[in-house]
């Protein structure tokens, strides 16, 4: 049995029937989801006979850290997992001022492939469960706790894409956010999407209210059609309707990602569309200047056109901002390592790196 089918009636059960109290379920999970604690001998306040009774029937953890990088700057660091079955996933860590927010991925790989992320370039293996995306929290949180740290916000931008694992990604923010377990409120959450129309629809009916954010990329339907293959099943004009509902329902503001490719929707002309295209949103735009995946052809803009962009925004009042990464960082490109691992290739060029045995 693994911990993740153990809710807390369900421990209560468990303990019951092993001839053990039943607040010990409290202290459990308080372990587990609490202080990050995934490790039955590490709960001190638990007796040896449970403990080995616990080790004995009840599997924990279900990630195992393979290596984590750091950027040079310290602020970012990416850590890569191996599930239990030999796949592999990404979580980066943000340190900003008193921010640790933790970038999960979803899934496996990715079924979008859109032409500039590494993630859908090794192709589509499986969905994420909640565990799996859970403890990419959990872990993090264990590893901050020796500076007294906590992750403080979530952002399912990671690998995969969170509305075509709908059911797990739910599952795992109700668990996030409860306050019996990450205590992580939702207004700190995330979920960042291609535009899964049915899955926006449904999310806007679920009664939560983390942030969703809209991967746009690109100002119409026919540059969104060439940069990423979803856009053919999902039209731009179903998907912006379905976020102004989400926005309505949960009463958030919408957030667009716009990902600058230089030659492909960096255009001050593009930058007109789109301000066009929300006009009347309350709505915010974050420019990503492209951040360079090796082999693909494309490229980041130079500072001069991503300035003349964000200046016709200005211009027609279009919040924006712009997540400037630096040569050497590691920035938003998640699945990287994952792809280089996965081809037997080891570290990235310019990184402080830390090997983890395996
Ligand atoms: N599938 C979801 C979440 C994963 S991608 C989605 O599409 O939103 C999350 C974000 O990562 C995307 O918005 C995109 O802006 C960014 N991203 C991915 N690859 C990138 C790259 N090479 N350079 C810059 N941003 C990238």
């Amino acid at each position: 049995m693994d911990y993740a089918d153990f809710d807390h009636q369900k421990l209560v059960e468990w303990l019951k029937a092993h001839g053990e109290k039943e607040f010990h379920a409290k202290q459990i999970l308080s372990w587990i989801y609490q202080k990050g604690v995934l490790s039955w001998d590490k709960m001190s306040n638990l007796s040896q006979t449970l403990r080995e009774k616990l080790t004995k029937h009840i599997r924990l953890p279900v990630l195992e850290l393979v290596r984590y990088t750091e950027s040079i700057d310290q602020e970012t660091i990416k850590f890569l997992w191996r599930l239990r079955d030999g796949n592999l996933v990404e979580s980066v860590l943000i340190l900003s001022g008193i921010r640790r927010t933790v970038c999960v991925s979803s899934q496996v790989g990715c079924p979008a492939k859109c032409a500039f992320c590494a993630s859908g370039q090794q192709g589509f293996f499986r969905n994420l469960r909640p565990t799996e995306i859970i403890e990419q929290i959990l872990q993090i949180n264990a590893w901050l706790s020796s500076k007294g740290e906590k992750v403080s916000h979530v952002v399912y931008m990671g690998m995969g894409e969170p509305l075509k694992n709908y059911e797990s990604v739910v599952a795992s923010i109700r668990v996030l956010s409860h306050p019996d377990f990450c205590n992580i409120s939702q207004r700190r959450i995330t979920v960042s999407t291609v535009g899964v129309v049915e899955g926006i629809k449904r999310l806007s009916k679920e009664g939560l209210k983390v942030n969703l954010v809209l991967s746009l990329h690109a100002p119409n339907q026919h540059i969104r059609k060439k940069i990423i293959p979803y856009a053919r099943k999902y039209p731009l004009d179903e998907i912006l309707e379905s976020m102004d509902e989400y926005a309505q329902k949960t009463k958030r503001d919408i957030t667009f990602e716009y990902t600058l490719l230089a030659g492909i929707n960096d255009h001050p002309d593009h930058a007109h569309e789109l301000a066009h295209l929300l006009k009347g949103k309350q709505c915010t735009v974050n420019l990503i200047p492209y951040n360079p995946i090796p082999g693909l052809r494309l490229k980041r803009p130079e500072k001069k056109a991503i300035k003349q962009f964000r200046s016709v925004l200005y211009g027609s009042h279009i919040v924006n901002t712009c997540r400037y990464t630096k040569g050497d960082d590691i920035g938003a490109a998640c699945g990287q390592l994952a792809l280089q691992e996965r081809e037997g290739q080891t570290g990235l060029p310019m990184l402080k790196e830390v090997a983890f045995g395996s």
